[in-house]
């Protein structure tokens, strides 16, 4: 979730994409709805992407992630440039998120709008409107954000951030609406950021590539070694202390071990509160098919916890709720079970709280060089998240 919301974020200046020579035959939108395989590119395509009209390996993974480019993501890029040739617009981005804009905009909505309404399984739709904000974003943010931190270039913060090996018996999970990717106020990122992607992987919410790594991984660790961090009060989580202290070792059903040989897996779901519930409801149904009707293990902090953190970081500008925040109370409440307390996990945690500090900093500095004031009531009501 946000640390700061969109008003502290500078305005994307406006960029052009010019259209190349056609190498490709343009395709047709149609090919989506038809799900065409994408095994087929030319070697003309191939070249195309090389010089950075496509969206390569390299770049994709560039913005923090080890999985293959997603089929759709890439089909939706290649839509977009074949529109421009076909409409003799070029596609160009304003505002936060890669949003389009001008000519171009009017034409493409017209075309995802036709797309979207053609498909008829819920399930295409979700992974037609994530490839679309990605394939967005990615393009309206080439050249122009740092791939790593995810700020503007000119506010890269990446050489203030201290990288920290996570202990490996913990693995996270960043399970991101597409519409809090690449957002500059993102704070899921610094955890891959300081732990690495391995300890800390992306998820895509709606791009089954990405999903499919995750559940893959959760199938591989078994019952008992998945955790979601969601304040489902309905399902009165259980606790760190619940899990960890009282039912030591031998809590659930299987194993609740955080142990080397085995990482135990937590999941933070990383997105708007108005995004979240439809992220829980994916992540619930899915593993009530996996586990046979048993409900999403959900864990919380406890007040505990938080009351801790803030005492330890007593700034008021960013809470425990924001994404990073949560995972360093995670890590802070675990440390203070007995037989995780070799781990420095606590160690974990601060460095991640610094990093909280640094994109903050990064945040709060771009804002005053623009002239915009840093008060409350100027930032939008969900600015902490
Ligand atoms: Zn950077």
């Amino acid at each position: 979730m946000p640390i700061l919301d969109s008003p502290v974020c500078a305005v994307l200046a406006t960029r052009c994409f010019l259209a190349s020579s056609p190498l490709t035959v343009p395709k047709t939108w149609p090919a989506l709805r038809a799900g065409s395989p994408r095994g087929s590119s030319s070697m003309a395509e191939g070249a195309e992407r090389e010089k950075g009209e496509g969206l390569s390996l390299k770049e994709w993974q560039g913005w923090g992630t080890s999985s293959p480019v997603p089929a759709m993501v890439a089909e939706v890029v290649e839509d977009l440039r074949a529109l421009e040739r076909e409409t003799g617009t070029h596609m160009s981005f304003g505002g936060l998120g890669g949003k389009l804009q001008g000519s171009f905009k009017v034409h493409e909505d017209i075309k995802h709008r036709a797309v979207y309404d053609s498909l008829t399984d819920p399930e295409k739709k979700l992974q037609f409107f994530a490839a679309r904000q990605i394939a967005c974003r990615v393009l309206g943010n080439r050249g122009y954000l740092c791939q790593k931190c995810w700020l503007p270039m000119e506010d890269c913060m990446c050489s203030r951030l201290v990288p920290c090996p996570l202990w490996c018996g913990i693995k996270f999970w960043l399970y991101m609406h597409p519409k809090d990717f690449l957002r500059q106020n993102n704070t899921g990122k610094l955890l891959w950021q300081i732990f690495g992607i391995q300890a800390a992987t992306l998820c895509l919410f709606g791009i089954p590539e990405h999903e499919e790594i995750m559940w893959d991984a959760f199938r591989h660790s078994g019952k008992g070694m998945v955790w979601f961090l969601y304040p489902n009060k309905s399902l009165s989580p259980k606790s760190v202390h619940d899990i960890f202290l009282e039912e030591p070792f031998t809590g659930l059903e299987d194993q609740t071990a955080i142990s080397e040989e085995k990482p135990s897996n937590f999941v933070l779901i990383d997105g708007t509160w108005s995004n979240s519930a439809a992220m829980y409801r994916r992540l619930k149904d899915r593993w009530t098919s996996l586990c046979e009707d048993e409900d999403l293990p959900c864990i919380s902090l406890s007040t505990l916890g938080a009351s801790l953190m803030h005492k330890l970081r007593p700034q008021p500008s960013w809470d425990r709720t924001c994404t990073a925040a949560a995972a360093a109370g995670l890590l802070s409440e675990l440390h203070l079970c007995p037989e995780l307390s070799v781990h420095g996990l606590d160690e974990q945690a601060e460095a991640v709280e610094d990093a909280i500090d640094v994109l903050l900093h990064a945040l709060t500095t771009r804002r005053l060089r623009r002239g915009r004031p840093i008060t409350r009531k100027d930032r939008h009501l969900d600015l902490i998240k």
